[in-house]
């Protein structure tokens, strides 16, 4: 179903609806998942937002970060997957969105997969927010400046504050709608961005200092071991941003982070320009994202993932 007043329609017309986004929630999960429940409410719908994971602290300066749930005894109406598109993204909340006898999905990433009766899935938009306000766009649905704030947030973190190639023309309209309604994106830039600790930003500095090239830079990376991680005195929540940065060195078509989360488990950022696409190899290693901006988590040993990623990427870079 893709006619945006259907599934308007048909979201609405539950009584109660359960949300929930993928793990390691950002700005854009939370957001687009916190401004719909907070719609929902100011029509009467019971709405809950559910998360695995705990917000990271640089996202608790949003509002109604308070009213996120892990469990649940009740049961819902109608259950919606926001900015992910599969069941085994969202972790150990998937059951509430199962036991639902209706199902919904609003989200932005590939591989597109056929969760939902109610589903819009745009993969050209910035963010789940973005995909969200077509649908509230096109049935003139109001809503407060909290509910601007939060869905300011999803566009300003999914877009890198603007900078991505997912930025559209529509994209900044809707953040100029959102500015109208009372949000700004300079807070969510302090948050966010700027309110480092001290060793977040020495580990910035080790990264940038440690950076691994091959295939004549074209592969750029960086692979850090839980031990060392845990020198700097950072959480698996600081680390998410870091690996942006070794995209900037020039000629780099893809830029790769891998961080040893628990020993024996890796999570890989991979991040390219629009002429190299992440998705595919993250793909083969079990997870998946957007063209330049993808994920996997790998069951190995730090060194181990370090050469099969590299592999991996190097095998789609002579392809
Ligand atoms: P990040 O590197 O910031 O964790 O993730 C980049 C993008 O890839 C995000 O859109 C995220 O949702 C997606 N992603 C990260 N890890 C996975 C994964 O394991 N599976 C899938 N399907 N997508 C992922
Ligand atoms: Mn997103």
């Amino acid at each position: 179903m893709t006619d945006l007043r259907d599934i308007w329609k048909g979201i609405t017309s539950a009584e109660s609806v359960a949300i929930a986004f993928h793990v390691s929630p950002d700005g854009d999960a939370l957001g687009s998942s916190l401004a719909l429940a907070r719609i929902l409410r100011s029509m009467g719908i019971r709405a809950e937002v559910f998360s695995q994971d705990e917000v990271p602290e640089s996202y608790l300066f949003m509002p109604d970060v308070d009213k996120v749930r892990s469990d649940s005894r009740d049961t819902f109406d109608l259950g919606i997957l926001m900015d992910c598109n599969s069941l085994s993204r969202v972790g150990a909340v998937a059951p509430i969105i199962e036991a639902c006898p209706l199902h919904g999905c609003i989200d932005h990433h590939l591989p597109n997969e056929t969760f939902g009766e109610l589903r819009y899935v745009r993969e050209k938009a910035s963010s789940a927010v973005e995909v969200l306000m077509d649908i509230l766009t096109a049935n003139n649905v109001e809503y407060d400046a909290d509910t601007a704030k939060l869905l300011m947030t999803g566009l300003v973190t999914d877009t890198g504050v603007f900078r991505f190639s997912n930025v559209s023309a529509l994209t900044l309209r809707y953040a100029a709608a959102l500015m109208d309604h009372g949000a700004s994106a300079e807070p969510v830039v302090h948050y966010v961005y700027e309110s480092r600790s001290l060793g977040a930003l020495k580990l910035q500095g080790y990264v940038l200092s440690n950076i691994k090239t091959a295939c004549d830079g074209k592969i750029a990376w960086v692979a850090l071991s839980k031990e060392l991680l845990d020198s700097f005195g950072v959480g698996e929540g600081e680390t998410s941003g870091v690996g942006d940065h070794i995209r900037k060195l020039k000629g780099c078509k893809a830029a790769l982070f891998m961080r040893e989360t628990e020993k024996g488990k890796v999570k890989v950022s991979l991040r390219s320009r629009e002429d190299f696409d992440v998705s595919k190899p993250a793909n083969i290693l079990g997870g998946g994202g957007h063209v330049c901006a993808s994920g996997c988590t790998l069951d190995m040993p730090i060194d181990e993932a370090e050469k099969v990623v590299v592999a991996e990427v190097a095998r789609w870079m002579d392809s």
